[in-house]
């Protein structure tokens, strides 16, 4: 018999329809379990292993939920905890690495607003855009 790829493809959509897919909460389980795998390989201890197989299960469980509406809000709650700049780094990383690779983040004196200067054009001088109060950082 044939593999028929389009099939698949069809088949594969049809089984993933309904479930929750991939949110930053499980990518977090992801990179914990990828950080335990780590700390096992360099020090040898076993637990690591096994709390890394548990966390990737729990991943996985989250991804093939039907509970959309659930998951939605433990998904929304986790984002809560650990911030909004924590969750932008576990859904987008290589977007966020570029971005910190290439602009300097600072919040105003005044104001606290936060403030974002492209790198390496030394001290400037910069006008906060929400309260006008002019102050100078290191880009
Ligand atoms: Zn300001």
């Amino acid at each position: 018999m044939a593999f028929n790829s389009q099939d698949f493809d069809r088949k594969l959509a049809q089984w993933l329809k309904g479930r929750n897919g991939s949110d930053a909460l499980a990518r977090a389980l992801c990179y914990l379990a990828l950080i335990l795998i780590i700390v096992d390989l360099v020090f040898h201890w076993m637990w690591p292993i096994w709390l890394s197989l548990v966390l990737l299960v729990l991943a996985w469980w989250r991804v093939m939920s039907k509970n959309v509406q659930a998951r939605r809000q433990e998904n929304d709650r986790f984002k809560q905890l650990i911030g909004s700049t924590a969750s932008a780094w576990i859904e987008s990383p290589v977007s966020m690495m570029t971005e910190s690779r290439n602009y300097r983040h600072s919040r105003c004196p005044s104001c606290s607003q936060q403030i974002r200067v492209p790198r390496g054009k030394g001290t400037i001088r910069v006008t906060c855009p929400r309260c006008r109060e002019k102050f100078t950082m290191k880009s």
